[in-house]
């Protein structure tokens, strides 16, 4: 439920508001002071009485119930589009923010180079994964803490934030005290107790929607990192798992304006793991662009027939650079931003 406030309400019958929310157990405000009004959210199992109670007070306008499962990651109860800010990146502003860099750490000259690359790009965080989920538990798993030091080496040499992956409830600490930004994969987008351990972080958390995570799935996956008191929540739509075996999974363009319409949080989109071919991501990403994504996730890497993770779909320097052209391009033909009714 949301109690919607006139912006010139005072403090005194906002106050009540508050006042009265809390004075029934188990329920608690949330105050959101928006352009055009305040609203006040209201968490917990709501009584059919609350309703008639609130809308008899001063300065309410309005009492609405909100029927998603999910509150604080939803629009209705957080009207205006919120963002992250990480160094020079502002995800959810108007401009697209180009996340880069290898799939895996590897060694420090793979990553200071790349770093390097990626920024002068115009890149504006760095990529890369120290903990790998990977499907085969005999393929490379990262180097862990020490590709934490590596990323952390390409982030003195360029002043570039990290985005890295926390794989486990365990690792949220020490991966918290390297990231800028940590990454929930889409096959921990259900791990629960992670997203709990990773909501008392005070790091932004980007959750990566599951293969097979319906828009209800992945919004519920955001407010547990949101119910656990950390608001900063990016959401990525990295493709889901369709009949078609030519590209890896399938990027599904229209959840960036679908999600823009059903939460405020900012939500970017991974050409390279739902396309798993790199001559497919820059169209791709081009398409996310013009549907308004907030940023793109892009796997870079300097010599991608080695790589140790995902070399099929990784850019070159020379390719990232084409791409960061052609996304300049789009976005600046692209209405600023890309409203959603
Ligand atoms: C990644 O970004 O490194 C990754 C493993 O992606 P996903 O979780 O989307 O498969
Ligand atoms: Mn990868």
């Amino acid at each position: 439920m949301i109690v919607v406030m006139g912006k010139d309400s005072s403090p005194e019958q906002l106050a009540e508001v508050e006042r009265r929310i809390e004075s029934h157990p188990g329920l608690k405000p949330q105050v959101f002071h928006g352009v055009e009004r305040i609203v006040v959210g209201v968490l917990g199992t709501i009584t059919p009485d609350l309703k008639d109670e609130m809308e008899l007070l001063p300065g309410v306008l309005e009492v609405v119930l909100i029927s998603k499962p999910y509150k604080l990651a939803s629009r209705e109860f957080h009207p205006d589009s919120s963002s992250v800010t990480v160094g020079d990146a502002v995800i959810g502003g108007p401009d697209p923010v180009i996340m880069a860099g290898p799939c895996s750490v590897e060694d420090e000259d793979q990553m200071v180079s790349t770093a390097k690359a990626v920024k002068a790009a115009g890149a504006t965080v760095l990529r890369g994964g120290a903990f790998k989920p990977r499907t085969s538990p005999y393929s490379f798993r990262g180097m862990g803490i020490e590709g934490l030091e590596l990323l952390d080496m390409a982030k003195q040499e360029t002043g570039l934030p990290i985005i890295t992956e926390v794989m486990s409830p365990r690792d949220v600490d020490i991966v918290a005290q390297y990231a800028d930004i940590l990454q929930i994969g889409a096959r921990n987008m259900q791990n629960y107790n992670l997203l709990d351990e990773v909501g008392e972080t005070n790091k932004p958390v980007m959750v990566k929607r599951g293969l097979a995570a319906s828009y209800e799935e992945w919004l519920l996956a955001a407010e547990y990192v949101m119910a656990g008191g950390n608001e900063n929540v990016i959401l990525c739509e990295r493709g889901i798992r369709g009949f078609e075996q030519f590209t890896r999974f399938t990027l599904d363009v229209a959840a960036i304006p679908v999600i823009k319409r059903l939460s405020h949080l900012p939500i970017v989109a991974d050409p390279s793991h739902s396309t798993g071919r790199w001559y497919l991501v820059t169209p791709v990403a081009l398409a996310a662009i013009a549907a308004g994504a907030h940023g793109l996730l892009i796997e870079v890497h300097p010599n991608p027939d080695v790589a140790k993770c995902d070399g099929p779909q990784s850019l070159t320097f020379e390719n990232f650079n084409r791409l960061m052209d052609q996304a300049r391009a789009i976005s600046e033909v692209r209405e600023q931003p890309v409203e959603v009714p």
